[in-house]
């Protein structure tokens, strides 16, 4: 069988999930599992932080997934309903649903539901992706305040520059300023937010990419904040070659040798879901040293540097990134952030997974 597979612990996703318990004790979790739980395997995810209060995802196909795997939380679909039939499906499983704009709303009102649902209004700050027009938001706020439709409401937001400079003052406060008219919940952290900003820990924070491990902040390191790597991508050397100086490896001659290198061909590529955009001096980790890619990575398979490393051989295990390797540091050099890679991997449906139970 190829070797190259991906590990995924659920002892670390635990202790992830108990870090942003200390951060934030007071809020109720709502862990972000959408993308597959960012390419770890929905399930997987979810029994992982079964001490959640909440989950939330994209598609109803996922909240139905987690409910008859018995999850019974909160469970939120994090774009509410793309048509009308879901939404009845969604109040009869207890789905909360996110209602973003006026044609979500209308859907919903023009039902006639036997059970009430459990809404998440979502207002648009300033990201101008999701959300009502916050002069608007009032307004609408207070036609549905007595309807039967609704069991209960939340106000969401979500911010655009948590892991920047510019901070969240300047969201938070169009946000308040609708949502002190109001006796309802409130919603507005991810990662960076919790990481960054006491004040946005409401009633629900929403974290994602922390609970895998990644770094929510550019620059920051995940050990920094105490988290662990939850995704190890790893696989083997399957052959080696040997070059003399102004040899090159791979397409492209991207790479050519200084003096006489061993150079370690490794089972994993860009259709698994590892950056091709990966340079020359990407970190990898073999035999216990690190050591850095070079040549251009190929659809499967791509090549390490071993001149230093003589143990290094057929067969010898290679990790892509996880404990030693962080994530983070791969996408740096990529050009990129780890929630691109950590989704690429199970967006490839090539890599198979293995779960360390906990
Ligand atoms: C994805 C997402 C999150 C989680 O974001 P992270 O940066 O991964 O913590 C929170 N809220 C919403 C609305 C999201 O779409």
């Amino acid at each position: 069988m190829r070797p190259l597979k991906v590990i995924v612990d659920q002892t670390s996703l635990r202790h992830n999930l108990a870090i942003v318990k200390q951060l934030a004790p007071k809020s109720k979790i709502m862990s972000v599992v959408k993308a597959n739980g960012y390419g770890h395997g929905l399930i997987n995810v979810a029994q992982g932080l079964s001490e959640s209060d909440g989950f939330a995802v994209l598609a109803l196909n996922e909240a139905i997934d987690l409910r008859e795997h018995g999850f019974e939380q909160d469970i939120l679909l994090l774009e509410g309903a793309f048509e009308s039939y879901e939404i009845s499906i969604a109040a009869k499983m207890r789905f909360n649903l996110v209602v973003h704009n006026l044609h979500q709303l209308q859907m919903i009102e023009k039902l006639k539901l036997n059970h009430p649902i459990d809404i998440h209004f979502k207002i648009n700050t300033g990201m101008n992706r999701l959300g009502f027009n916050p002069n608007e938001a009032k307004e609408i706020l207070k036609t549905l305040q007595n309807k039967s439709h609704f069991k209960s409401i939340t106000l969401m937001t979500h911010f655009a520059t948590a892991d920047e400079p510019k901070g969240i003052d300047w969201q938070l406060t169009v946000f308040n300023d609708i949502a002190q008219h109001f006796n309802f919940s409130h919603s507005v952290a991810n990662s960076a937010s919790i990481v960054n900003f006491k004040k946005t820990h409401l009633d629900w924070v929403r974290p994602g990419i922390m609970l895998y491990g990644a770094s929510p902040i550019m620059g920051q390191k995940s050990s920094a904040l105490n988290i662990k790597p939850v995704m190890q991508l790893k696989s083997k050397i399957i052959a080696i070659q040997n070059l003399s100086k102004d040899d090159s490896v791979g397409y492209g001659e991207t790479f050519k040798a200084n003096n006489n290198m061993r150079i370690g061909v490794v089972a994993c590529g860009y259709a698994d879901g590892y950056p091709r955009h990966a340079p020359n001096g990407t970190p990898v980790y073999v035999e216990g040293k690190k050591t850095s890619t070079v040549g251009r990575v190929s659809m499967d398979m791509l090549y390490i540097d071993v001149t230093n490393i003589p143990q290094a051989s057929i067969s010898s295990d290679v990790e892509l990134w996880g404990e030693h390797i962080p994530v983070d540091d791969v996408a740096e050099k990529a050009g990129t952030v780890g929630y691109e890679l950590l989704c690429a991997i199970s967006a490839s449906k090539r890599v198979p997974i293995e779960i360390i139970h906990g």
